[in-house]
């Protein structure tokens, strides 16, 4: 099992804490930069997820397309 993919829905305590550490300005920009592979539309809707990225230095947060609901992702690096 790859631990850096876990399963839709799981917030990683890591994860949680390196993202609480980033200032707000860097959250709204990531939330809004946001990458729809569906709809290709940039913004999340509330209630994404914060995942650890393979390497443990990033995050990756992933949420529902604000457009069009499908799976939108961002890298926080
Ligand atoms: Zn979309």
């Amino acid at each position: 099992m790859n631990k850096s993919r876990p399963n839709n829905g799981v917030t990683e305590f890591e994860a949680l804490k390196l993202w609480n550490e980033y200032p707000d300005h860097w959250k709204d920009m990531w939330l809004n930069n946001a990458y729809c592979m569906k709809c290709k539309g940039t913004s999340l809707k509330p209630g994404y997820n914060v995942l650890m990225g393979s390497s443990g230095t990033y995050v990756l947060i992933e949420g529902n397309c604000a457009q069009c609901g499908g799976v939108a992702t961002r890298t926080c690096d």
